[in-house]
């Protein structure tokens, strides 16, 4: 094989990869709580754990991703400084890892992106440049940075350090729950799963992964019918963190999430809602919609399991308007 083709192969991602983000990461990220959810469990007949990654300091696990990758960075890159364009749960997660490592971040977002995002972005250090209307110009706005400051574009999922830094919790929850039979959680560009069905596959071909997506906009769950990345309309949606294309050029996440996913499956709003009231009212948590669509999809029957299973639900993140949360959940509270 020579050099130009060389470079145009993929590094492949291992459990050993894993191993070295969690070392990584350590120092900065501290192990979540995996806790015993006893209602959920009895209405289910499995025995269900939740994995609390809403209780990092950024608010969901991608500050994993975002540490890993940022301490995989040459010198030069350090000192050049780290860019973005997601306005979500990925930019905040940038921005707190670049506050930690003593690193200068930029978060490009459109006008668009709430006041309550954009002040947390501000208050840990980053700069947040507003670049017009849409996704689109915030992406373009990115590049330019990267062109013209020599920041380093740090992507919300498919890269190997990402992955690896999310798959860090498949091995938390390994050394809790070493019988886990099954894990479910919310799947939008595939990072999360992507290193979470490497971990629990390595460890036994019999641990079922399961990803769900809201019904409008799920372009994972399309993809993975069309058997290639394919574009979706978006709507608005309670799991907003689960919205965002895969990427038509998809190199790592769409291949991995194809090979090791057991089940992906659409999930209505109103079961979203459902999960967000059972989990305030049971656990006294506020989750955000994307961390509750599993809490849903047992509350309705979406899964099926055997008696004495172990199953865990990631709860992803937190970072939910308070007044969205308790008009979701209203209509619901009684019920769940
Ligand atoms: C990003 C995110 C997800 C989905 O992760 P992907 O790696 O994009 O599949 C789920 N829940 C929350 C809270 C998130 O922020």
């Amino acid at each position: 094989m020579n050099d130009e083709m060389q470079a145009l192969v993929k590094p492949k991602i291992t459990v050993h990869d894993i191993w070295k983000a969690r070392k990584t990461i350590t120092p900065y990220v501290h192990k979540t709580p995996l806790v015993y959810a006893p209602s959920l469990s009895q209405k289910s007949g499995a025995k269900i754990y939740l994995k609390y990654e809403h209780l990092h300091l950024s608010g969901a696990f991608k500050l994993r991703g975002a540490i890993n990758a940022l301490c995989h960075l040459s010198e030069k890159q350090k000192a050049q400084g780290v860019t973005t364009f997601s306005t979500g749960n990925h930019g905040i997660a940038v921005a707190m890892a670049a506050q930690q490592l003593g690193m200068k971040a930029t978060i490009c977002v459109s006008n668009h992106v709430p006041k309550s995002k954009s002040d947390f972005i501000q208050s840990l250090g980053a700069e947040l440049k507003l670049t017009g209307a849409s996704q689109d110009d915030a992406e373009a706005a990115c590049y330019q940075l990267e062109r013209d400051k020599g920041m380093t574009i740090i992507p919300p999922f498919d890269h190997p350090e990402i992955i690896a830094g999310q798959g860090t919790i498949g091995l938390e929850i390994l050394e809790d729950l070493p019988d886990v039979s099954c894990v479910i959680a919310g799947l939008s560009g595939g990072g999360l799963l992507s290193g979470i069905s490497l971990v629990m596959k390595q460890t036994s071909p019999n641990i079922r992964t399961i990803g769900l997506s809201m019904e409008k906009g799920a372009a994972m769950y399309e993809s993975l019918h069309a058997n290639h990345p394919v574009t979706v309309n978006e709507s608005p949606t309670l799991a907003d963190s689960l919205l965002g294309g895969i990427g038509q050029e998809n190199h790592y996440t769409f291949p991995i999430i194809q090979k090791n996913l057991d089940e992906a499956l659409l999930i209505p709003e109103a079961t979203i809602a459902k999960g967000m009231a059972h989990l305030f009212a049971h656990q006294h948590i506020i989750v955000e919609g994307a961390a509750a669509i599993s809490t849903g999809a047992v509350l309705d029957h979406y899964l099926t399991f055997n008696p004495g299973d172990h199953v865990v639900l990631i709860i992803s993140g937190c970072n939910v308007d308070l007044n969205a949360h308790a008009s979701a959940i209203r209509p619901y509270l009684d019920q769940v």
